[in-house]
């Protein structure tokens, strides 16, 4: 995998001499996890039928080398295969049963179905998506996994309109997927810094709108599967700056860095060290970015 000199320079400041840990990382395929759907059965009923290893920040979370996505398991939606870094972001927001979420940016659904499984079907979520095309895939997933207090939205989550308010509020945000480099390296072709510039614009607008819509002590995650600054910190320092929103720590059993406070030149408010970043050779992970954001 050639990545780009520009790209090379910005992680080698990011990674502090783990540079070629982290590319020789990025050159694997990465590991298959899934997780048990507790709506349909329990931990048991699936592991004894794979043999796997528990992903230790996920309570319902796996790896295996069995080609579980093409077992009738899957069909029948007893598990949902998700990379095993992005189950911490619904970890981190732990809805629970009586919580109202909104889930901004919600396609395919593997963080909407990991909710619904954690609320165990109960109280509700709003999963909102703008691709008309990965809405079927998700209304396909919901279905799939027998989820029934979520209901679907089809709009623009920067003109995302409702009276209510939401105790929980998920934005795994669009970004240039730079995490996701083990299993899509193509995500290198569209990586331009002009790109996650145009990210970080739409990410701003969408921080705006999630929220707005958090009650008063609701908690707010921001995820991305990226590394850029911009497109992470940023996001989180405007949202404390512009919305008075604090950010908490995020603790649990795998390796990762604090946020940065300074990127080319810009420092952010000391609170946005309280976010994670993961590198895939830290935890034979894709890369993740994760913050945990209190109104
Ligand atoms: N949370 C999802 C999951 O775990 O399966 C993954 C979300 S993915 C990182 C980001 C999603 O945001 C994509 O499905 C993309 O189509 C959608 N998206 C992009 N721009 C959007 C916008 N302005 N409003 C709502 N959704 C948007």
């Amino acid at each position: 995998m050639q990545i780009p000199g520009v790209l090379e320079a910005r992680l080698r400041l990011q990674l502090e001499g783990e540079y070629d840990e982290f590319a020789e990382a990025c050159s694997r395929p990465p590991r298959t996890s899934y997780r048990v759907n507790t709506l349909k059965a329990s931990i048991d009923d699936v592991t004894s039928v794979f043999d796997s290893e528990p992903v230790p920040w996920s309570h319902t979370g796996f790896y295996t080398e069995a080609r579980v996505g093409d077992s009738i398991e899957h069909f029948q939606g007893l598990l949902y295969v998700q990379e095993s870094a992005s189950m911490l972001a619904a970890e981190v927001l732990d809805p629970v049963e009586c919580d109202c979420v909104l889930d901004l940016t919600a396609a395919p659904g593997s963080k909407t179905t990991q909710m619904a499984a954690m609320m165990k079907n109960e109280g509700c979520i709003v999963a909102n998506e703008l691709d008309s095309q990965r809405l079927k895939t998700l209304r396909f997933n919901l279905n799939r996994m027998g989820v029934v207090n979520t209901v679907v939205s089809n709009v623009d989550g920067a003109r995302f309109r409702s009276k209510m308010r939401f105790d929980r509020v998920l934005l795994d945000a669009p970004c240039s997927n730079l995490g996701q480099l083990r299993e899509n390296p193509e995500a290198l072709k569209s990586w331009s810094e002009g790109n996650v510039r145009r990210c970080a614009g739409v990410q701003r607008k969408l921080m705006d709108v999630a929220a707005s819509f958090l009650k008063k002590d609701g908690v707010l995650v921001y995820s991305t599967c990226t590394f850029s600054p911009e497109e992470n910190e940023a996001v989180v320092d405007h949202a404390i700056r512009k919305h008075g929103l604090s950010c908490e720590g995020i603790g649990g059993e795998f390796k990762s860095r604090n946020g940065l406070l300074e990127w080319k030149g810009k420092r952010y408010g000391p609170e946005v060290e309280n976010s994670v970043r993961i590198y895939p050779h830290e935890n034979d992970t894709g890369g993740f970015f994760a913050a945990k954001l209190r109104r």
